[in-house]
């Protein structure tokens, strides 16, 4: 193996500047352990920690990160290990950590906690050869499942699963509207629309990416073009109601489309604004059309036993899994971050520890 590095954002810049160093891999504390990581993969929050953003002062220097898989390698004195988590053994890791003792901690709302923060964000992430995470934060690796699978799973489908089931509260036979159905949190959304019994109709940039999208399980697979003609579409194809549910993260461009193709009482549940945070829009439509909107950021750490349960019932045939566009070498971890902005891919970008 080679010695240990990690990436470190010294001082924000654009995607794929942070900077390979040497380190020593610290002693875990108690209640920690230490993973000696075998893949991790980027998510749109790698390239926050890169770029900055307005508002979220984060604490440089910063090994950016959230999602990771590897295998335990050391345990803060004490420790207790979760259910089928064992010295040694492999692991994927819940990207969210909380105080545990509040109010919303309590409850199991953790991702409502006011300390609340991702790996990567409020301590160092997984861009590295070694990673310090809570012993809460560790999970079993589904199944017939490699590193690179499972990296690539926690982050988005902790985030998908709190929209559709918690926040959408998505019913069988309800159709969603998945924007970006190509991207990591998108393609995660489309497989467990299908596996809630909904039906999704997925938008993307490219014929190549429908097909993929069919491929995954949505009913209908639209390229994105124009979008009143897309929003013409979308109601062609719901018998002029609309949607019952949109899955938004892309933001500002699609917001006004988003609002017209939802149906009378349907829901709006946004993670993202990639293509921009500001937007205006008619408030009639949103008070006539008695439609509801929520903002989600990740999920209770619990949901991801609830997945990991689903995924145990059905192991040769899972529901659903990861879908992963591109592995680099942790070396090119970079390169991997300009391909993840450059937004070209169809799911996760992966990097392979060596
Ligand atoms: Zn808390």
């Amino acid at each position: 193996m080679a010695d240990p590095f990690r990436f470190r954002v010294n001082q924000h810049g654009p995607a794929g500047s942070p900077v390979r160093e040497a380190f020593v891999p610290a002693n875990p504390k108690p209640g920690w352990v230490r993973l000696e990581l075998k893949a991790m993969a980027l998510n749109r929050l790698d390239l926050w920690t890169t770029e900055g953003l307005p508002g979220f002062p984060l604490p440089l220097p910063l090994t950016p990160g959230c999602d990771g898989a590897g295998v335990v390698e050391a345990m803060g004195e004490g420790t207790v290990l979760p259910p089928g988590v064992e010295l040694g053994g492999s692991v994927m890791i819940a990207p969210g950590l909380s105080c545990g003792v509040c109010p919303a901690c309590l409850r199991g709302d953790d991702m409502l906690c006011p300390a609340y923060g991702v790996l990567g964000h409020v301590c160092d992430g997984t861009a590295a050869t070694h990673v310090l995470v809570p012993a809460a934060n560790l999970l079993p690796i589904p199944p017939n499942w490699d590193f690179e699978q499972a990296a690539a799973f926690p982050l988005v489908f902790l985030t998908a699963w709190e929209m559709l089931v918690h926040k959408a509260a998505l019913r069988p036979g309800e159709t969603v509207l998945v924007w970006g159905g190509g991207s990591g949190v998108g393609s995660a959304a489309i497989q467990l629309v299908k596996a809630l019994g909904g039906t999704a109709i997925a938008v993307v940039g490219s014929e190549a990416k429908a097909m993929k999208c069919w491929e995954l399980g949505a009913e209908h697979a639209l390229v994105r073009g124009d979008l009143k003609a897309l929003a013409a579409k979308v109601r062609d194809l719901t018998g002029k109601r609309g949607v019952d549910v949109v899955f938004e993260h892309t933001g500002a461009a699609t917001w006004g489309t988003s609002l017209s193709v939802c149906t009378r009482g349907g829901r709006i549940v946004t993670c993202g604004a990639t293509t921009g945070r500001e937007t205006t829009f008619d408030l009639r439509a949103l008070f006539a059309k008695q439609i509801q909107i929520r903002g989600s950021y990740m999920g209770r750490r619990e949901h991801l036993w609830s997945l990991l349960s689903l995924l145990r019932r059905n192991p040769t045939n899972p529901p659903f899994r990861p879908v992963i566009d591109q592995v680099f070498d942790l070396a090119d971890y970079p390169a991997a971050q300009r391909h993840l902005e450059a937004g070209q891919g169809f799911g996760k970008v992966v990097c392979r520890v060596p």
